[in-house]
């Protein structure tokens, strides 16, 4: 039975430790069951399943993760983290817990040996400082990934889920949606933590596509025209882009290609869905 994840054992077991936080790792623990509950809930870890989860803490959610998964494999960077690990995690046998930067970590291998090359599952509650790099090094680097639930910054998961039109719409919204189909499950505010983030909280669902939602012929490119359109957000697609110095597109040739798919002149980036940056990157490819 999962202990943690209420104030009073959380406090018990930091006291227990002369545990300190450490502000430079984004350590802000969970101490609401109803949140864990719903994070599980929304992951649909079954019996079958192999779970990564990233920053286990004090493993409150690993306990819950132990009970509902085969198998579960925790990457937690914080040493003074490990023997209180050993502790409240001591019932589970069915859970390893590493320390190592979970940046470091080779996740493609870990899959293929835990896993044999099956999509994995992610659950987090992650740092914030490294969100994106976590979240992006899991899509681009191709590891089998079924789905990424994780508490992410509100305004993170914002930007995640939202299209254009919205002061949200950017860069991450539409890598995020190259690779999978978010989902925000549940808002959570600060008191849900300790300690409190000065930030609100959400948790997302990343449900990774088998099939890419659009095809284009280089997405590497792709993406290097969707960083030059939202770096200079308030210019017009044709001016930024052939301002990157990345690109070095001359305007001609941005200007033939907007026309070419039905765009006006002045469009900006923020107004192109990722249909639209594909077919975008196809044409000026050439
Ligand atoms: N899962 C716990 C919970 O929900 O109570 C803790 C979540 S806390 C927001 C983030 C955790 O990630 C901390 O335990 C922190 O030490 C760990 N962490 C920070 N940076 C990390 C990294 N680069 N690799 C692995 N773990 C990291």
């Amino acid at each position: 039975m999962a202990t943690l994840g209420n104030p009073q054992e959380t406090i018990a077991v930091l006291q227990k430790y002369g545990f300190n936080f450490q502000k430079k790792f984004g350590q802000n623990f969970l101490i609401d069951t109803h949140v864990l509950d719903k994070i599980i809930a929304a992951a649909e870890i079954g019996p079958d399943d192999f779970v990564l989860e990233i920053g286990p803490g004090i493993g409150t959610m690993t306990q819950y993760l132990a009970e509902s998964a085969r198998e579960v494999v925790a990457v937690e960077i914080d040493k003074n983290l490990i023997p209180i690990l050993e502790d409240t995690l001591s019932a589970y046998d069915n859970v390893t817990v590493i320390n190592d930067d979970i940046l470091k970590v080779d996740i493609q291998k870990l899959a293929e040996e835990k896993n044999g090359g099956k999509p994995i599952k992610v659950v987090a509650n992650l740092p914030y400082y490294i969100t994106t790099p976590i979240i992006m090094g899991l899509f681009e680097s191709e590891v089998p990934l079924s789905s990424i639930t994780v508490m992410v910054q509100k305004e993170v998961a914002d930007r995640m889920q939202t299209g254009p039109g919205s002061k949200d719409y950017g860069a991450l919204s539409l890598a995020v949606q190259y690779y999978a189909e978010p989902y925000i499950v549940a808002n959570v505010p600060p008191n849900c933590f300790m300690p409190r983030p000065a930030v609100g909280s959400a948790v997302i669902r990343l449900t990774r596509y088998e099939k890419k939602p659009v095809e284009v012929k280089d997405p590497a490119f792709m993406f290097k025209l969707i960083r030059a359109s939202f770096n200079q957000r308030r210019k017009t697609l044709q001016n930024g882009l052939h301002n990157s110095s990345e690109l070095q597109l001359p305007k001609e040739k941005v200007v033939q290609a907007l026309e070419e798919m039905g765009l006006p002149a002045a469009v900006r980036g923020e107004k192109l869905d990722l249909a639209q940056f594909a077919r975008l990157a196809d044409l000026l490819c050439e």
